[in-house]
């Protein structure tokens, strides 16, 4: 008998704001100091009254938006009740019965809906954390209230790969739109993975797969936990409705607790919240704000650039990489008109790349200009410079940011085309290599590649290769 795989994910992303969801701490994830942005409010203490963040509204209908959602017309936060050490207060806000956003597709995947609510605190299990040396738990409110989005797709998933294409999509258009870093290893970005498996049509039980930290996590869960199911059935056992947790040591899916059923929560609409009046915001504006799309900047850069899908991807991975590369070609094409892109594309992405790894600079912090980068591909598809000499001075331009225009000369790498300064050198190589010599007399093409990269070398690589070519050609007629 065969199986199938039925895939729905929970996605939750802790949004990019100055502060938190209802209460006026600092939003600031990188903040060391354990408890430092709290306050009578995200603490939870009695007679407290949290007011919305707009700005956390905001973002949510953006990417509402961006994926093809609907704005609901009414919406409103609930109260999900339940007790852990990193919820003070007892209950979490959160969304259940009006979700800002209901609907979307993304890589033809469904999407049900998107909510707002606030994140918990963060626990550390400390073996010996105490004076006595005791094993305890702390806990750190900081990202205690910080916004949460959470995104539910409809189970149209079939498989880990599409899962993780999901994913990975739905991060470079939250980073594109500017409303989180999305970055999942600072527990940024969090998915859950519902899984079941099929029969003869009849619907399996899902499991519910948590704490994975990774896209390599995601794939290797899910594809942990469909083979598990299936397993499970072929023996003619039964599937569990239950809550899995991923375990990255033992690449396992390991039991936690069976599922938690909706009304263990105890929903009810938060009493100290007015319903979310969604006029008050002004969608309009937020619609015009989304720029371009990854999807889009994919096919425009096919299309503009005549590279292939799989050869933009790395141009598209982030904003400031896209823009970098389209202002410098549309600098290099108002040097060149009939340019190719491709001297363009390698030097960005094998050399400049190199340099920024090597350097751990980021596209952000990078000193050179579009502009600047852009001459020097003009420079070298001119054949003003060796490709030697080309790394050289892109070394400089790194550290300088200056233009290569002005570097070149100031660090005589003016190539050497001069004609007499080259049939020097040239006479040289002819007298050193008879045999190469005879060869190119004979016709053999290849032979005068040999004899040029001679004169290259004795030249550390400053001689105008096309020059030498024709000094060649005259002195060997
Ligand atoms: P619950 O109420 O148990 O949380 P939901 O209906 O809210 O279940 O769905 C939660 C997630 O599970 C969604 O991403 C959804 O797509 C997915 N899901 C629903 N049914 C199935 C199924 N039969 N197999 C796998 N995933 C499913
Ligand atoms: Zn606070
Ligand atoms: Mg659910």
């Amino acid at each position: 008998m065969s199986y199938l795989p039925t895939i729905g994910l929970e996605i939750h992303v802790g949004l990019k704001t100055r502060t938190k969801m209802f209460c006026a701490c600092l939003n600031d994830p990188d903040e060391k100091h354990p408890n430092i942005n709290v306050c009578p409010v995200c603490l939870g203490h009695p007679g407290t009254l949290p007011t919305i963040n707009k700005k956390a509204v905001d973002a949510v209908i953006k990417l509402g938006l961006a994926l093809g959602g609907k704005v609901a017309a009414d919406s409103h936060f609930d109260r999900k009740s339940y007790f852990y050490p990193d919820l003070p207060k007892g209950y979490q806000i959160s969304q259940h019965e009006e979700p800002l956003i209901t609907g979307g597709i993304l890589k033809g995947i469904r999407i049900r809906r998107i909510h707002l609510e606030e994140d918990a605190g963060r626990l550390l299990h400390e073996s010996s954390s105490t004076d006595s040396g005791e094993p305890a738990s702390l806990v750190d409110f900081n990202r205690a209230g910080v916004p949460l989005m959470e995104l539910v797709t409809e189970p149209d998933i079939k498989n880990a790969d599409e899962a993780v294409a999901f994913a990975r999509e739905l991060r470079l258009i939250v980073r594109y739109l500017g409303i989180s870093d999305a970055d999942m290893e600072k527990g940024n970005m969090r998915i859950e993975a519902n899984m079941s498996l099929s029969a003869n049509q009849q619907k399996g039980t899902k499991v519910e797969v948590k704490n994975i930290n990774s896209f390599k996590a995601v794939h290797s869960a899910i594809r942990y936990e469909l083979e598990r199911q299936e397993e499970i059935l072929k023996k003619g056992g039964k599937i569990s409705q239950e809550t899995r947790g991923w375990d990255e040591t033992k690449q396992k899916t390991v039991s936690q607790r069976s599922k938690e059923k909706t009304q263990d929560y105890r929903y009810f609409p938060e009493p100290d919240l007015p319903p979310l009046d969604l006029k008050e915001f002004d969608i309009e504006s937020i619609k015009v704000s989304i720029l371009e799309l990854p999807e889009a900047k994919r096919h425009r850069f096919v299309q503009e650039f005549g590279f292939n899908i799989g050869a933009v991807e790395t141009l598209i991975e982030n904003k400031e990489t896209a823009d970098f590369f389209e202002a410098a070609a549309s600098e290099l094409k108002s040097k060149i008109s009939n340019t190719d892109y491709k001297i363009l594309y390698n030097y960005f992405t094998s050399d400049l790349r190199g340099i920024m790894n090597e350097k751990g600079t980021g596209i952000d912090e990078l000193k050179i200009t579009p502009e600047h980068f852009a001459h020097l591909a003009a420079i070298t598809e001119k054949g003003e410079l060796s490709s030697r000499l080309a790394k050289k001075l892109l070394l400089k331009m790194f550290e300088t940011g200056d233009d290569p225009e002005v570097l070149k000369r100031e660090e005589g790498m003016d190539l050497i085309s001069n004609e007499q300064a080259l049939e020097l050198v040239v006479k040289k190589i002819i007298e050193n290599n008879p045999k190469p010599v005879e060869d190119y007399k004979k016709g053999k093409e290849q032979a005068l590649q040999f004899l040029i990269g001679q004169v290259m070398a004795k030249t550390k690589g400053q001689a105008s290769p096309s020059v030498v070519a024709e000094v060649f050609k005259k002195l060997l007629k």
